[in-house]
């Protein structure tokens, strides 16, 4: 019996919005290069006489702006660090008048001085665009229900997803975080059909899913946005194969303007397309800072290009990814190809010399079907806590050893006696040994 008549009597329409969404997404590469190179000249000449703060770096680094002519001019131009926007608090890298401002966003730890990100109404149709890119591509009409699990509040989460649905008149349920057992009931009784939600929530749910006697694979559930921390390969076939579902990758970040404005997973799972009308990419070498190689690992670097409260150059992200092509990709979009973030620079261990995320540990252990798991990080050893059988334990071993270079202790654990989160999970925990 189906009871969901109520959705039909709104028509799937390709509605303006998606048309526009969709002559951005297949931009021919030459149209990207030419809007990239107009919006760099004019953001750079806008930021220097609109910011306090760059006008103060570029004076600084002796940078002239009528000498940035071109984007072979951008690696003169210094990076911006996340310090520098904590000392900016509250709007002193702001390039607008606070009339012009209607919301803030924030980002940044519970602690110390926070992030703030201020949005002009130009700002906030710029996330939504590039929202319905990301839904474009994931093919949610106003056929879908959304049920969006990111937090509504400072967090940037829930608004962008929020904004896409509302433009494209999807049934929205803003439930936000938390109450996993009412998010079950609601995607049970609404019929759910789109899940957005921090990557290692669906685990959470699966779980409460059970104890409540839902088999999920027989909700209407047909896909599930997932972003906010990084997730391999492994975790996603895991979470494919209890939801029976489609599982899409979303990244983000609030200085750059909230989730899903830099970019979303290519179709054919390639990685990342990176909207470079709107957003320059670099990759650098996290320590130094300096530009990599074209292919090599290190931290993006991003030049909002497009923003009009607080347009950020060189922004140093903390992500740590790759160029994977700049050629046109299967999927037909020739934006580049970025792989899927795999972790953040805080998040790095170099353990006796070798160096490794969390999500490699991750990758090896959803292979062996294990989805809740701790990595604790001290000087003398690692420890992989897991839940699950304990014969598994020696096998576990030998893999990290084998594709990641390092020995941990790695301990089985019962079921329950990990903690659980309801958004971002904590995975890795560096812990200082006591001297004796
Ligand atoms: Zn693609």
């Amino acid at each position: 019996m189906r009871k969901a008549y109520i959705f039909d009597t709104k028509p799937f329409l390709m509605t303006d919005a998606y048309k526009k969404a969709k002559r951005e997404i297949y931009c021919p590469r030459k149209e990207i290069e030419e809007i990239q190179e107009k919006r760099f000249r004019r953001i750079v000449r806008y930021v220097f006489q609109k910011s306090r703060l760059y006008r103060k770096k570029f004076r600084e680094k002796g940078i002239e702006v009528g000498r940035i002519k071109s984007l072979d001019d951008l690696p003169m131009l210094p990076l911006t660090t996340k310090q520098e926007l904590r000392e900016s608090y509250p709007l002193k890298a702001c390039c607008v008048s606070k009339s012009e401002i209607v919301r803030i966003q924030m980002s940044g730890g519970t602690t110390g001085q926070p992030v703030i990100v201020p949005y002009t109404r130009h700002d906030v149709e710029q996330w939504k665009d590039m929202m319905l890119r990301a839904f474009y591509l994931a093919g949610i009409s106003s056929m879908d229900v959304v049920q969006i699990t990111p937090a509504f509040g400072l967090w940037n989460g829930g608004f962008g997803f929020h904004f896409a649905c509302d433009a494209i008149n999807a049934f929205t349920i803003p439930i936000g975080p938390g109450n996993t057992r009412n998010q079950i009931r609601f995607m049970r009784d609404f019929g759910t059909t789109v899940l957005a939600s921090t990557a290692s929530y669906p685990l959470r749910i699966a779980e409460v899913a059970e104890e409540m006697g839902i088999e999920l694979s027989e909700l209407p559930l047909k896909k599930l946005i997932l972003g906010a921390e990084p997730w391999s390969d492994e975790m996603r076939s895991q979470i494919e194969k209890i939801f029976l579902a489609r599982t899409y990758d979303i990244p983000g970040l609030t200085e750059m303007g909230g989730v899903g404005t830099v970019g979303f997973e290519c179709p054919e799972r390639e990685g990342l397309h990176m909207w470079e009308d709107n957003y320059i990419i670099e990759i650098v070498d996290p320590e130094s800072g300096e530009e990599l190689d074209e292919g090599e690992e290190g931290e993006i670097v991003y030049t909002s290009l497009n923003r009009e409260a607080m347009p950020l150059i060189r922004y140093r992200s903390g992500e740590i990814s790759r160029i994977v092509s700049r050629e046109r990709c299967e999927c037909g979009i020739e934006h580049i190809t970025l792989e899927r973030i795999k972790g953040r620079s805080d998040d790095m261990v170099i353990f006796k010399g070798v160096k490794f995320y969390p999500t490699d540990i991750e990758r090896i252990l959803a292979e062996h079907g294990i989805l809740h798991y701790k990595i604790v990080v001290s000087d003398s050893k690692v420890e992989v806590f897991y839940e699950g059988d304990e014969e598994k334990a020696n096998s576990i071993a030998r893999d990290i050893s084998e594709f990641v270079g390092i020995s941990p202790r790695v301990v089985p654990l019962r079921k329950g006696e990990i903690e659980r989160y309801d958004g971002k999970a904590r995975r890795l925990f560096k812990v200082e040994e006591v001297m004796k």
